[in-house]
């Protein structure tokens, strides 16, 4: 085994509940990890009631003596990004080349936080003689944090430092299927100087979501993941009048017009599609192609082939994930869609053969409103669908029931801002494979790939990790002065 069994992480101090483990496969080869609790709701409550102790005094930190940590924090994330890098491509089997990307982005998602004294500065103003009204914004007190596999390092940043440094506590529930990452970041967050009880991680599966959505003493829940599952924690924690923000599935469109730089949107489509082998919830899933861009789709192709699986492109998480794309691909061509490309076998690398890992797959002439068109199936699979005007790539588009991203390659300043008008999405990019906004500008999609209000980090996340207070202040009792003076 790779590394030692998995502990959770409460009151600053690892936590073996007496609940079954599950074994961990890397994806990448085939080796056994770990294994990993699987934790129960009298577990979560340690956590929770670790957390509320803390929050005691952690929110009556100064926010400046808060963003203090995570200096600190930035300092050592910074000197241990390799070693967190490597844990995770053995742990979810992203490629090496990426890994350290998803680590840069923790960092950035860090230092915004670090800067939150200076963003959340409430206001002030004399709203009538001798009247002034301020804002305060106050921690919600226990929060919890929902996330998936694909990037277990990123993910808990959107959420951990901006939640923490605006004085809450928090207890994350990282996917079953990459703990371990997590687990090392709240090392490091010790190492910094953060008090004990402020930040806990359970592992585990549905049982401990499903305590976290009950738990009377958690206050604002976040969750990433499938729309499945986002609508249920969604729904569940909002009966419970939870704040609650969970962001859901996906299903990207690129459109592709006749005049769009042959090269340069080759290589993006292929690294939106092809990166991570296609797991992430802002990759190209459907490509809209309008008129006779049949040259730019031929360069796709011979692009797409410089991605060798368990060489430069990632490992699928586990097996059943690989059978469910595999399907997918059968179901389209069982449908008559052509096959550009087949990723369906492949022969990984020495020493990777019981790795799991499927090839670039293009699949053209799919029917808009198809399977393999609409749902997402979170593998290395460019659908093609063609159409004939730009009118027509945005109503496919705008068929989706997800809004996460979407993006046009032109050269047409005109039809840009046509697209970035019209598209029915969160996120939008021009010539940008994957749309994601960097901070302070915040994530979050639209339709169903998002239920709360707001987006997810950033600026917006202040309003969702605190609640606001108005204070109206009167200084000149004595003067003859009504409150509307
Ligand atoms: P998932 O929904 O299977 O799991 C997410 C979390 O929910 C995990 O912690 C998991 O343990 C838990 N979970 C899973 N099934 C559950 C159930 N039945 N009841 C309670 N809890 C459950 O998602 P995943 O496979 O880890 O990640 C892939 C999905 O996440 C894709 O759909 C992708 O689009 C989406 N995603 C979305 C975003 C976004 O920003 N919108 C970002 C990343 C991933």
């Amino acid at each position: 085994m790779r590394y030692s069994d998995l502990a959770n992480f409460i009151d600053g101090k690892p936590s073996n509940p007496k609940t079954p483990r599950m074994e961990r496969y890397s994806p990448v080869d085939g080796e056994l990890l770990s294994t990993i609790p699987l934790s129960d709701a009298a577990e979560l409550d340690k956590a929770v009631q670790a957390a509320k102790t803390a929050s005691a005094d952690w929110s009556q930190w100064t926010i400046k003596e808060r963003a203090g940590i995570f200096f600190k924090y930035y300092g050592l994330l910074k000197e241990h990004a390799a070693e967190h890098a490597d844990l995770f491509y053995h742990e979810m089997g992203k490629d090496p080349k990426e890994t350290p990307l998803e680590v840069a982005k923790s960092i950035e998602l860090t230092e915004f936080a670090c800067a939150m004294p200076e963003v959340c500065t409430g206001d002030f103003e004399v709203v009538s003689r001798g009247v002034e009204c301020h804002e305060e914004r106050f921690p919600l007190g226990v929060v919890a944090s929902i996330s998936p596999f694909n990037f277990p390092h990123m993910v808990p940043h959107w959420t951990m430092p901006n939640a923490l440094v605006l004085g809450n506590t928090m207890v994350i529930k990282p996917s079953r299927e990459a703990p371990l990452t997590v687990l090392k970041i709240a090392e490091l967050l010790k190492e910094a100087g953060l008090p004990d009880g402020v930040f806990n991680v359970v592992c585990g599966g549905r049982e401990v979501v499903n305590a976290i959505v009950e738990h009377p003493d958690i206050q604002g829940i976040t969750f990433v993941g499938s729309t499945k599952v986002a609508q249920m924690v969604y729904t569940k924690g909002c009966a419970k009048f939870k704040r609650v923000l969970a962001l859901g599935s996906a299903n990207n469109h690129l459109i592709l017009l006749p005049d769009a730089h042959p090269e340069g949107s080759a290589t993006n489509i292929a690294a939106s599609y092809l990166g991570c082998a296609g797991q992430r919830c802002m990759s190209a899933c459907v490509l809209v192609a309008v008129g006779e861009v049949d040259p730019i789709i031929a360069k796709l192709v011979e692009e797409s082939k410089k991605y060798v699986p368990g060489v430069n492109l990632s490992a699928i998480v586990n097996p059943e994930a690989k059978a469910s794309i595999t399907g997918y691909i059968d179901r389209a061509e069982k449908e008559g869609f052509k096959l550009l490309l087949d990723g369906r076998k492949v022969t990984p690398p020495p020493g990777k053969e019981k790795g799991n890992y499927l090839g670039p797959t293009i699949i053209d002439h799919a029917r808009p409103g198809s399977e393999i068109a609409v749902e997402e199936n979170f593998g290395p699979v460019m659908t093609i669908v063609r159409v004939k005007t730009l009118d027509e790539a945005i109503e496919v588009a705008n068929s989706s029931p997800y809004g996460n991203g979407g993006s046009i390659f032109t050269q047409s300043g005109r039809a840009a801002e046509i697209f970035c008008r019209r598209i029915q999405a969160g996120m939008v990019g021009v010539n940008v494979g994957v749309p994601v906004p960097r901070e302070p500008f915040s994530f979050g999609g639209w339709k169903d790939s998002i239920f709360g209000g707001g987006d997810l980090t950033g600026r917006s996340s202040i309003g969702f990790w605190t609640k606001l207070k108005k204070i109206s202040v009167k200084w000149n009792p004595d003067k003859p002065v009504n409150w509307m003076a």
